[in-house]
């Protein structure tokens, strides 16, 4: 091999992304190259978007991977839907709702937010009291926040939402392909994910849907879509219709890599996969209580996918850390922000969440606590 790859160590990874990569996935990004208007890569499109389709829970026409990571679709799905002085709500408990504030304010929007404590959910009767003293645009909130190993109550938001005739946008970058997502029964309108986290392909993409009610909103934007990379108005002629416009080139070998870990994930069954990691989540669980560590989050509110593990008194966090990954080849997370130096993350995503892995993990944890 050339240059330094040959002296890349594979590391068991559980943290909070990338997670470890499908063996299909890893043959698939080495089939060759073809043409991004090649009729048969445009019949691996059509079959790839189908598969998303299946997997957000949507009957969305709209449903494509983005090129770029899950941050782009984000960035895809404010840039297509806000125009200048709309109002936008954002419920954050966590980064990846700070990052949607900071995202839709870049765009002009009027950004208003609820904060709910890091580690603590979303509280629905909170969003009620907002959205009855004021009309949005969108309401966004993410499903499953990485950064606190918390799930909030999507489907409970959005019968709220619905009603005020805002768009409702669903961040599923770390829940799609671990826990059930359900797009159309949640009314969501805009939704984005990212390959690298419970779909267990490289960082690359990010499956996007919109649906019809969104779209509407994007063909009656007064101004432009004011980024011509993410225009979804060009992009749909690329990934529809018959004529199949140029408008990038798409990345051919991380879209043949993303169908083969749907097809993977299909195949296993969708049912299997989540039940997968509810029981290595179980299987940590135990483990760590064994241990004399416990879990940062409440119970009825973990997620399956990102453990939120509360750092002992006396345990050096940077320290184990570097241990696992220097002796054991197992990367785990720190904490963001506020809870920097008071939780490790530990990632159970796709293919990393076995029981094998946890048992690795937990047995060299426990050496790595030892006095
Ligand atoms: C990882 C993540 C993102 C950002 O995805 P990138 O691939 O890092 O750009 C956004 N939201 C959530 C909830 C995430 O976990």
């Amino acid at each position: 091999m050339a240059g330094l790859l040959d002296d890349i160590k594979e590391t068991l990874l559980m943290g909070p992304g990338p997670s470890c990569v499908y063996d299909e996935v890893y043959t698939a990004i080495a089939r060759p190259t073809i043409g991004h208007l090649d009729p048969y890569f445009i019949k691996i499109m059509d079959a790839l978007k189908e598969d998303l389709k299946t997997i957000i829970g949507t009957s969305n026409r709209l449903t494509m991977p983005m090129s770029g990571t899950g941050s782009s679709g984000m960035e895809a799905c404010f840039v297509n839907l806000v125009e200048h002085g709309d109002k936008v709500l954002v419920l954050t408990n966590g980064v990846f709702g700070k990052r949607m504030e900071d995202v839709a304010g870049r765009l002009g929007a009027q950004v208003d937010s609820i904060q709910f404590e890091w580690g603590t959910p979303v509280l629905p009767d909170k969003v009620a009291e907002k959205l009855r003293g004021e009309t949005y645009a969108i309401v966004a909130v993410v499903h499953a926040e990485t950064s606190t190993g918390v799930c909030n109550p999507v489907q409970a938001v959005g019968d709220l939402v619905r009603p005020t005739g805002a768009l409702y946008l669903v961040d599923c970058v770390t829940s799609l392909g671990g826990i059930p997502v359900r797009m159309d029964e949640w009314g969501a309108d805009a939704l984005y994910s990212g390959t690298q986290k419970c779909l267990s392909c490289p960082p690359g993409l990010a499956p996007l849907s919109f649906s019809g009610r969104a779209l509407g909103k994007l063909n009656a934007r007064k101004s432009k879509v004011p980024n011509w990379y993410l225009d979804l108005t060009m992009i749909m002629n690329y990934w529809e219709g018959n004529t199949r416009a140029y408008h990038h080139t798409a990345p051919i070998n991380m879209i043949y890599a993303l169908y083969a870990a749907t097809r993977r994930i299909l195949e296993e069954g969708l049912d299997k996969v989540y039940a997968r990691h509810r029981a290595a989540h179980e299987q940590l669980v135990a483990g760590l209580d064994k241990l004399g560590l416990s879990m940062y989050v409440q119970k009825e509110f973990r997620l399956p996918m990102l453990n939120a593990v509360s750092i002992p008194e006396g345990a050096d966090d940077a320290g184990v850390r570097s241990r696992l990954l220097k002796e054991f080849s197992i990367e785990i997370g720190n904490g963001l922000g506020p809870l920097a130096g008071k939780i490790w993350r530990i990632g159970l995503m796709g293919h990393t969440a076995r029981p094998e892995n946890v048992d690795r993990l937990l047995k060299a944890l426990a050496a790595c606590l030892k006095k």
